[in-house]
């Protein structure tokens, strides 16, 4: 289908679209999860077969993709993210009356979605970026991911069906196959008011490159992966044993293919050793499995290939020469991963190396080099950190995300979640790709002066028809 006649349609679709009710938009996201329930029988096989990744995850994922529909539907319904703010004039204020002003938040247009291969449910046709998109008011050109067309378009197929019971334009929602030049097209054309990504960061950063060069620039909201490394103190070592098989299953769930993986540990040097060997030992008892796609295949095996060829690292399990993807561990000290830039980028799958650090000024050295990373976690006891605010504060400034305790993977939907970090993580910081507040990114401010109530939209009517939180003259309301 021609890009033009898509974009066309698509905001079309935006002049029916943006004026639905906050009711009839978390109706038709309801029907949109009910839709995909109806089709789990052929849905799961599908994306089982043409991801590799077992049933039980994908079955896990179809949960995860329409509980957060749900949650986008819930979260409409309830108001508070217009920002309605009320100012009320004051016609006899001297020497210049007060103007009545009234600001909410309004959808931004047609967004071009580009789905993850790690995620062919809760990160592609249906998934966060859609459906924020869909619950600001925004119509959804998706460009399908070439790693699992089946599944994209069955996942299609339902998002029609929920819009033709909703009486919605089909055009709300548009699926486009194609390859990079449709992508491009797609993100160049004039009707596009801004872009969702989840992939490498070569992809992410050309779009959002693409973007800023086009006649009106438009946003990019790219999510584009990270290291997430974790920092561990000497006291949790206590438990060394423990702490090494949480780290080797975070790193080998999904094949080591998240986002969240933590890619590198920062051990004190006195333990380095024995925790890269006993987390090695616990990854011997992994066995590799397919990977999501051959050129992910290919690309993990050659940047271990490039890796075992530095002589400033040593491994405590390599991975088989083989077709599939097979865990790796390795293990460096700071001077050497401060000084080379290869040591610090993310190889994406079951593939992590731990970094020995002999002092508190060598961790906070670390910290500072810090490029921007989804997550951060610490692994260490409170005491540890009391007096330790110059460098937790350093690592808010690198992150998205701080855990104190636990493992990166696993990224919980909800209100509270940040998804998202400095760049290179993200291409904008400001805002998240999981949890409800990622509707933030398809909403522009707008503010209506001295306008009669008549004409008000429902969230600015002084009677508050919608019964939502807002602020007036300085104070939230509810
Ligand atoms: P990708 O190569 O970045 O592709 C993602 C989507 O963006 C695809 O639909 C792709 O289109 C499109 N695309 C990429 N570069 C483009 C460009 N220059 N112009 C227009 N469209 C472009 O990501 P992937 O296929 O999911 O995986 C490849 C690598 O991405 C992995 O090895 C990994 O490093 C990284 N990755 C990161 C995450 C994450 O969570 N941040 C998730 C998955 C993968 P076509 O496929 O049609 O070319």
């Amino acid at each position: 289908m021609q890009i033009n006649k898509v974009l066309e349609q698509s905001a079309q679709a935006f002049t029916t679209y943006k004026k639905t009710s906050l009711a009839e938009r978390a109706s038709f996201l309801r029907n949109m999860a009910a839709s995909l329930g109806e089709i789990k029988e052929e849905l799961i096989p599908t994306a089982c077969e043409e991801s590799h990744l077992p049933e039980g995850r994908i079955t896990g994922e179809l949960g995860r993709t329409t509980g957060q529909i749900n949650l986008f539907a819930d979260y409409i319904e309830e108001g508070s993210w217009l920002e309605a703010t009320i100012d009320h004039g004051n016609p006899d204020r001297t020497p210049v009356p007060k103007p009545d002003l009234r600001r909410y938040l309004v959808p931004i247009g047609p967004v071009v979605v580009f789905g993850a291969s790690n995620f062919p449910l809760a990160f592609s046709t249906a998934g966060g970026d859609t459906v924020s998109a869909l619950a600001a008011g925004c119509p959804v050109v998706y460009k399908g991911h070439p790693s699992h067309p089946k599944t994209s378009l069955l996942v299609y197929g339902a998002i029609k069906k929920a819009l033709e019971k909703s009486g919605l334009p089909t055009a709300v929602f548009q699926h486009v196959e194609g390859g990079i030049k449709e992508g491009q097209d797609l993100v160049k054309h004039p009707l596009t008011k801004a872009v969702g990504f989840t992939g490498s960061f070569k992809g992410g950063k050309a779009l959002f490159d693409l973007a800023n060069s086009r006649e009106e620039p438009i946003p990019v909201y790219a999510e584009m992966g990270s290291t997430n490394p974790i920092f561990v103190t000497e006291k949790p070592l206590g438990d060394l044993d423990k702490l090494a098989a949480l780290y080797a299953q975070s790193l080998t769930m999904g094949v080591g293919q998240f986002c969240t993986n933590p890619g590198v540990i920062f051990i004190p040097e006195k333990f380095a050793q024995r925790f890269a060997q006993t987390a090695g030992e616990k990854l011997e008892a992994i066995e590799g499995q397919t990977m999501l796609n051959a050129g992910i295949q290919r690309v993990y095996s050659e940047s271990l290939s490039e890796m075992e060829k530095l002589s400033t690292v040593t491994w405590s399990k390599k991975a088989e020469q083989s077709d599939k993807g097979y865990p790796a561990l390795a293990l460096t000290d700071t001077t050497s991963w401060l000084a080379d830039k290869s040591l610090q980028e993310e190889v994406f799958g079951p593939f992590g190396i731990v970094v020995s650090y002999n002092s508190q000024e060598e961790l906070m050295e670390v910290a500072q080099s810090l490029q921007g990373q989804l997550t951060i976690t610490l692994w260490a006891d409170q005491s540890e950190l009391v007096g330790q605010d110059d460098l937790i504060s350093t690592l808010q400034e690198k992150c998205g995300r701080l855990l104190f305790g636990g493992v990166p993977t696993g990224v919980e939907v909800g209100y509270a979640m940040q998804h998202g970090g400095p760049y290179p993580s993200t291409t904008d910081s400001r805002t998240t790709s999981v949890g409800v507040y990622a509707i933030k990114r398809f909403v522009r401010p707008f503010a209506l002066q001295n306008c009669p109530d008549e004409l008000l939209p429902e969230a600015l009517k002084e009677a508050n028809p919608l019964g939502i939180p807002r602020t007036m003259d300085g104070k939230l309301v509810s």
